[in-house]
């Protein structure tokens, strides 16, 4: 039985020789075999030299390095797609995912009960209260338009069957979103919790700016919802006005016709311009998304590896 724990790293120099010493003190006591995924994302630190020299004295340790910075979803999925163990795994580089989880993930998927075993945070102890406020309101929005069960907290800790790691990497879309996909994908998921840690070393790769497209994108590719706000928008507009011209009609035979209310007129117009613009933004969001899917793209592309018969163009 094999275990794959994929890593994705992006300018992980200081974390990487840290987080492979636990975690092979951990995997080490399993009785499990593994082997450990690093996917370099394109680093411009020294990332890459370290995964080399750790492959050279371990060959558990197997590398994936892009030809350029593709992102963390990209970095999972070319992990996914070249994992072959039964049971696979994902972990930040940064130690904010406590290694000695992975038994207890391992031992209830053994169990047979559950095909999938992920992780949420219970407090967003040390982040900035703006950045929380905005990651409340956004899963609380995407699970009210979306489909997919998209948990608040949910880390991209993992570890599944092989079958469910087989329906993710179905999922071959361009724009990926990780939480949505695990969750779109079902399966039986067994939720452990547990308190948000400190990186270890380096820097957060995700600005605000960063996490809101994200989110945005998270939104667009699990829901179709927002596309429908310009119809009830219109639909809601067309009544309104309605009533509107039954009173100004009225009122034109009742008082007469004094000339007034240009300011108010100039408002509307404006106000319904804006409506407008912001529907076809909303609209114009999905085309861009359809047209980057219909170019078909690789998601990445993998310029060296110690993995033989690796896939490289994914
Ligand atoms: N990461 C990546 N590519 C990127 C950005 C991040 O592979 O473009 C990796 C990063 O090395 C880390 C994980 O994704 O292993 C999570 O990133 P980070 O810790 O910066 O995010 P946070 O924990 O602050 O949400
Ligand atoms: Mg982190």
């Amino acid at each position: 039985m094999l275990l794959s724990l994929i890593v994705p790293c992006y300018n992980e120099q200081e974390a990487l020789p840290l987080l492979y010493k636990s975690v092979t003190a951990v995997l080490s006591e399993m009785e499990c075999s593994y082997e450990l995924i690093l996917v370099n994302d394109g680093s411009a630190d020294d990332t890459l030299s370290v995964m080399k020299r750790l492959a050279e004295k371990d060959d558990h340790v197997l590398y994936l390095s892009f030809s350029r910075n593709f992102g963390k979803e990209a970095a999972m999925y070319a992990g996914f797609c070249n994992a072959r163990g039964d049971y696979v795994a994902v972990m930040d580089a940064d130690m904010q995912d406590p290694p000695v989880l992975l038994p207890e993930m391992l031992h209830i998927l053994e169990q047979g009960e559950y095909d999938s075993v992920a992780t949420r945070r219970v407090s967003r102890a040390g982040e900035p209260l703006v950045r929380s406020w905005f990651a409340r309101m956004f899963y609380r929005l995407i699970n009210k338009i979306s489909d997919a069960d998209i948990v608040d907290g949910a880390r991209d800790f993992r570890m599944m069957k092989r079958e469910m790691a087989d329906a993710v990497v179905s999922m071959g879309e361009y724009n990926r979103f990780s939480k949505g996909i695990f969750g779109w994908v079902g399966f039986r998921t067994f939720w452990l919790e547990y308190e948000n840690a400190e990186r270890v070393a380096g820097e957060t790769k995700w600005s605000f700016w960063k996490l809101f497209r994200y989110a945005v994108d998270g939104i667009i590719n699990f829901s179709q919802t927002p596309l429908s706000i310009a119809s009830w928008f219109g639909m809601f507009m067309t009544f309104f006005s309605f009533l509107m011209l039954i009173f100004i009609v009225v009122r034109r035979l009742v008082f007469g016709d004094p000339v007034a209310g240009w300011a108010s007129t100039v408002c509307v117009v404006i106000f319904i311009g804006g409506i407008q613009m912001f529907c076809l933004g909303i609209m114009g969001q999905y085309i861009a998304k359809t047209y980057m899917e219909s170019k078909k793209r690789p998601h990445c592309i993998i310029s060296e590896t110690n993995m033989e018969d690796a896939k490289k163009i994914l």
